[in-house]
Formats: structure tokens, C-alpha cells, sequence
């Protein structure tokens, strides 16, 4: 049998296939992906696994090219999100408007009066960069912005509750997403959990009873991602605030997605505004900037003055404070809801949670022969009506009119698992990999984000489904 030689490396080189790869990844990436591949290849050219055609500078140039390309891509990928899911955490929630997409550029490109007054030309604060807009839309009297929701929480908890005991009812001690549950977080914030009435009743007596010397705050959580329903009894916010007060302790109330403005205006399901909670007395309040408010990821705190400077006083707010894009990001987003007649045109997810079914449905018609002649003969495919979520414990429960394509194996009960995954899996391979949701033994691509439809249209010759 005839030995194979791999060339050396400098024979690859020179080779004209390694000339834009040079000019496109440089001198040192090429030599050390080549280096990689050659050493790898070497067992078996010298088994004699490989044939001449297979070593050859120009194939060899061409690998080394595709895995470069390949390490060069970015690991932050673009997806389209047809979960149904709207505010999807795994996804990176809400969309931003276009006007928060210029000041993130600008914000990144020059310099900026993040901590700097323009008009005395001395140091500034970067709450006061938003605190006028906040004020307005909300009715509260200061506020200051942290890193998300769950740093509020912690931040507020440590600042007006260290070593004394925050009452809170049990059925308020919620999870959300694994990582962030209140009992931990109280524990993390050094306050002590002093827990009360049941599960799913708690009276105003409860938290009377458990009020001592020890007491620091009351505590109120929006039960966001679930729901409890049936023999039940929570005390208002205005009573609960009532009582507190009389006590001379804070109520803190943390809302979650907190909406800024009735979304019932928009035929959306009631979520609490951050604006009642506080007319009803709750002293500080707590939201995320990119659940229902639509902007970045961002906390929000709102409230008391007298709260909000002992807030920021915390060396922790340091430690959580926002960056100068989140800020402008967030400053444009306010600005929008100034504008509430205007805002489900401009802001993408108001947008997107506000598309009319029939119009989700005609898409759904549109596309559905399309996606009848990518897949094989064993699927059926149907534009159906379907109910998608709001999605980061804004109303679980709730349920959004929305149309889907459904992709159905028409295979035996063995093989449909099977099936699903391999289509799941080929829909992710995509170029911009679609995420659907595998249901009742078919696979589900809710419509209502589906916006860039060109892109989805052009990548679609790309779906390679395995049989
Ligand atoms: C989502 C949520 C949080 C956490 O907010 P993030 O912005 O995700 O950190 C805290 N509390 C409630 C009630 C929530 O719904």
C-alpha cells in the first residue's frame, strides 16, 4: 500500500485557498486552526484511512476555513421566538422600540452626562437621568434603578429591614424561576422572615398579631406566576398600608412586571399599575423594566422620598446600580408612555401582545403551504388557532387568542416522539433558529411574533428535516 504524507503546514499556506482566509481571521488564528486539524488528521493518514483527495492543500484549506468560520460566529444568536410565549426570560424578554435602540447607540459611541450635572457642571446622579420621567408616569415621589427586579427586591429588603423581621403572608412566599425565591432572599437581605396566615387566607388579624418591637416592614408580594383560586382572602393593599402605618412600619409591595398603565385599554387582562399600588399606600414598589413596561432589563424602586435616599444610601446600590445603556434604553422607553394613544404602535411588545387573532390567523394561512412543501409527506400541516402567554409572571393564568402552524406527524405512536424532536431540532439548526413548542403530539410555531417574515420565508429552503 502506498503511504500518504500530510503536506506540511507551510504547503496549506500557500496554497491561493488560504488567501482570504489569512486576510479575513489573520495570521495566528489560520496557523493555529491548521496546526489543529493537521495533528488531528494524522492517526489516520497513517492508518491509511484517508485518500490523497482527502489531504489535498485545497480540502484541507477548506476545512480549516469552515471551522473558523464557525468559531467566529457569535455565540449571542438572534432566534424567532413562536413559543407563544411573549416575554419569554429564556429569550430575552421585551423587544426594544426603535427610539431605545438609537440612545443604546449613542449612549455606547460618546460620552455622556451619566454622573455629571449639565446645568451647575458638577457631579451628577444617574437616578436623576429618569427620575422626572418616573415621577410622572407614576405618581411617586423618588426612585432609583438597579440591575433588575430581583436586586430591587434584595436592595429594598436590606435597606429598611436589616436584623428586624418583615411579616409577609404565606401565601405570598413564591419561586420564580428556580433561583429567586422570597424566603431566601429575605434571608440573603438579613431580614427575618416572620411568615403569616395560610396558604391560601390571610386576614388583616394575621399580620396585626405578628406586629412587635421586632418589626421592620410588612411585606406584600404579586403572586405573578401563579394563582390561587377557590376558598381564599388576601387584605387589600389599602388596609394593609392602613394598618402598617399605624404601626410606623413601611409596606413594601413588590408588583413583579408591574405595568405602567391599564392594560385592560388595550383589551389585555388587569394587571395592578405601579401608580395604584402606590395611591393605595404602599411605600415603596417594586417592578421589572423588561416584563410588561416593555424596556431593559432594569428594577425599578419607586416611593417615599425619606425611603429612597436610605435606599440609595446602601453601599449594595453601588453594587447593583444600572449601566449608562440601561439607563438610555430605559429613559427612551419612558418617554414613549407619555404618549399612551400611541404607545401599541410604537413599543414592539405592547405591539406584538396586542395583534388582532384574525391577523395572526391570516399569516398562519398564508404560510402554511409553504411549510407543506419543506416537509416530508408524513406531516400534516395546519394553520390552527392557538393561545399563547403574556410570559414572565404577568397573568399565568391568562391566555392570549393567538394562530398557529401545526405540525403534525402522521406516523405510529412509537415513532411521533421521535419525529417531533428531529423536526425540533432541524427548525433549530436554522440559520436563525426558530423555537417552537411540542404539544398534544405536535409541534406548535405560534405566529403572533413572527414579524420579520421575509427572514423566516428566506431561510426556510434551508429546513432539512430527518426522515
Ligand atoms: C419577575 C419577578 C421578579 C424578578 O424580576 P427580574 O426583573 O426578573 O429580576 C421579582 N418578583 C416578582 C413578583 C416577579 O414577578
Amino acid at each position: 500500500m502506498m503511504s500518504l504524507r500530510l503536506p506540511s503546514i507551510d504547503g496549506v499556506l500557500r496554497h491561493p485557498a488560504c488567501a482570504p482566509l489569512l486576510e479575513r481571521h489573520g495570521r495566528e488564528s489560520l496557523l493555529a486552526s491548521l496546526r489543529q486539524l493537521l495533528d488531528e488528521l494524522r492517526p489516520s493518514v497513517l492508518n491509511g484511512q484517508l485518500s490523497a483527495v482527502e489531504i489535498s492543500p485545497e480540502v484541507l484549506a477548506g476545512r480549516v476555513g469552515e471551522r473558523l468560520a464557525q468559531q467566529q460566529r457569535s455565540h449571542v444568536r438572534r432566534v424567532f421566538n413562536l413559543t407563544g410565549t411573549v416575554l419569554h426570560t429564556n429569550l430575552g424578554r421585551a423587544l426594544l422600540p426603535d427610539e431605545a435602540i438609537d440612545a443604546v447607540q449613542m449612549a455606547a459611541r460618546y460620552p455622556l452626562n451619566l454622573e455629571f450635572d449639565l446645568a451647575s457642571g458638577k457631579r451628577g446622579d444617574r437616578d436623576d437621568l429618569i427620575e422626572g420621567l418616573i415621577r410622572e408616569l407614576t405618581g411617586a415621589e423618588a426612585v432609583t434603578v438597579v440591575n433588575n427586579n430581583a436586586a430591587a427586591v434584595l436592595l429594598t429588603l436590606n435597606s429598611l429591614g436589616a436584623r428586624k423581621e418583615g411579616i409577609i403572608s404565606r401565601g405570598e412566599l413564591i419561586e420564580i424561576g428556580g433561583a429567586f425565591r422570597i424566603p431566601d432572599i429575605m434571608a440573603r437581605a438579613g431580614v427575618r422572615l416572620h411568615e403569616v396566615g395560610t396558604t391560601n387566607r390571610t386576614h388583616a388579624r394575621d399580620y396585626e398579631a405578628a406586629i412587635s418591637p421586632r418589626s421592620g416592614l410588612i411585606m406584600r408580594v404579586h403572586a405573578s406566576n401563579y394563582c390561587i383560586e377557590g376558598f381564599t382572602a388576601r387584605v387589600p393593599t389599602a388596609e394593609l398600608a392602613e394598618l402598617a402605618h399605624r404601626h410606623g412600619l413601611p409596606l413594601l409591595e413588590d408588583l413583579g412586571s408591574g405595568s405602567l398603565l391599564d392594560l385592560t385599554r388595550w383589551g389585555l387582562p388587569a394587571e395592578p399599575t405601579v401608580r395604584q399600588a402606590l395611591l393605595d399606600g404602599a411605600d415603596i414598589v417594586t417592578f421589572s423594566g423588561d416584563k410588561l413596561l416593555g424596556g431593559p432589563q432594569a428594577g425599578l424602586i419607586v416611593g417615599r422620598k425619606e425611603l429612597i435616599a436610605k435606599i440609595k444610601k446602601n453601599p449594595l446600590k453601588r453594587a447593583l446600580r444600572v449601566d449608562k445603556l440601561t439607563l438610555a434604553a430605559l429613559e427612551a422607553v419612558l418617554g414613549l408612555y407619555r404618549d399612551p394613544d400611541r404607545l401599541a404602535e410604537r413599543l414592539p411588545s405592547l405591539r406584538l401582545l396586542t395583534r388582532p387573532q384574525a391577523d395572526i390567523f391570516a399569516q398562519a394561512m398564508r404560510l402554511q403551504p409553504l411549510m407543506v412543501e419543506r416537509l416530508s409527506e408524513i406531516w400534516q400541516v395546519r394553520a390552527v388557532e392557538a393561545l399563547g402567554m403574556i410570559g414572565s409572571g404577568s397573568q399565568p393564568v391568562a391566555r392570549l387568542p393567538s394562530a398557529a402552524l401545526c405540525c403534525r406527524p402522521q406516523v405510529s405512536k412509537r415513532l411521533r416522539g421521535r419525529c417531533l424532536l428531529n423536526l425540533e431540532a432541524a427548525l433549530r439548526a436554522l440559520p436563525i433558529p426558530v423555537l417552537g413548542r411540542i404539544d398534544d403530539d405536535a409541534l406548535w410555531l405560534d405566529l403572533r411574533q413572527l414579524d420579520d417574515e421575509p427572514a423566516w420565508l428566506g431561510q426556510l429552503p434551508h429546513l432539512q428535516v430527518e426522515p
